[in-house]
């Protein structure tokens, strides 16, 4: 698979498990910029990204961005749109969840709100909002087609939003308002991706696996390394053909 070339990213949820991972990796494939996102820079959660951002001054920001208050998306569009230049924005990576674990029975309103606030409504208004920058992005790069290097949205989404897998495993995991919600973000890939075609842009859901993160616990099968890895191979090899998709951190397709 082919390799992501340089780039400008902004990724949600930066500070810790699969999305700090993802900065350090998109700084090694050399992104020009990369644009750290998380809701609370200069908390003791994100202790580890402001390092990262003080060795690399220039390419990796820091941004205040809580995913679930649109005021904070606006915000954030300020500062990134201020240092974005005239190649806008290539890449965005919603990465940013939460998981209340909950089953049917047990699952409030609130679970409900925070878990569609966070994984569905957030990413639709990053999207919504930092659009003209991947227009920008689009336009400058005189390629035909799709691809990450030209304009890119990847929804990270789970497995667990899979309507065929969810319903055939054995136990009952209590996942049910993160199930949901990740089904509606696969519907928001598909609704973006049939809206930005004509802007070249490419939409997909990508699942990361299981993965050994706060949210993944230790029991899961791989570590952050290997499935941004996998990611980034993917996104690497992604053209029109994969656009409006769901598939895996090796590539594979996913049932939806
Ligand atoms: P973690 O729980 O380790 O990290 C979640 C990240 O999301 C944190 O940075 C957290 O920030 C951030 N976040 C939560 N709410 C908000 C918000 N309102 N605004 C901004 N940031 C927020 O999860 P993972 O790294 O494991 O998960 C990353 C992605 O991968 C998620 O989309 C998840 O659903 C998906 N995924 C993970 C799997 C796994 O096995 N780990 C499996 C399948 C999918 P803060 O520190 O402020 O809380």
């Amino acid at each position: 698979m082919a390799a992501l070339k340089a780039c400008s990213a902004l990724v949600t949820g930066a500070n810790r498990g699969l999305g700090l991972e993802m900065v350090k990796q998109l700084l090694e494939a050399h992104c020009s910029q990369i644009f750290a996102a998380c809701r609370d820079p200069d908390g003791t959660n994100s202790e580890a990204l402001r390092e990262l951002a003080k060795k690399h001054p220039g390419v990796v920001t820091l941004v205040k961005l809580d995913v679930a208050d649109p005021c904070s998306i606006k915000e954030s569009v300020k500062k990134v749109g201020s240092l974005l230049g005239k190649n806008g924005l290539n890449l965005i990576i919603n990465n940013a969840a939460v998981l209340p674990s909950k089953s049917m029975w047990t699952t409030t309103v609130e679970d409900m709100i925070q878990a569609f606030n966070t994984n569905v409504i957030g990413p639709l208004f990053v999207i919504r909002e930092y659009l003209p920058y991947l227009r920008a992005a689009a336009k400058a790069s005189g390629k035909p087609g799709m691809s990450c290097d030209k304009a890119a949205v990847i929804n990270i989404s789970s497995d667990a939003a899979s309507m065929i897998i969810m319903p055939s495993l054995p136990e009952p995991f209590p996942l049910f308002p993160y199930s949901i919600s990740k089904a509606g973000l696969n519907m928001l890939t598909v609704y973006t991706a049939r809206d930005l075609k004509a802007d070249e842009i490419l939409c997909i859901s990508i699942h990361p696996g299981y993965v050994k993160t706060d949210m993944g616990g230790d029991k899961a099968h791989i570590d952050t390394r290997t499935s941004v890895e996998g990611m980034l191979r993917v996104f690497g090899s992604l053209t029109e053909n994969q656009h409006g998709g769901f598939v895996d951190y090796t590539g594979k397709t996913m049932p939806w």
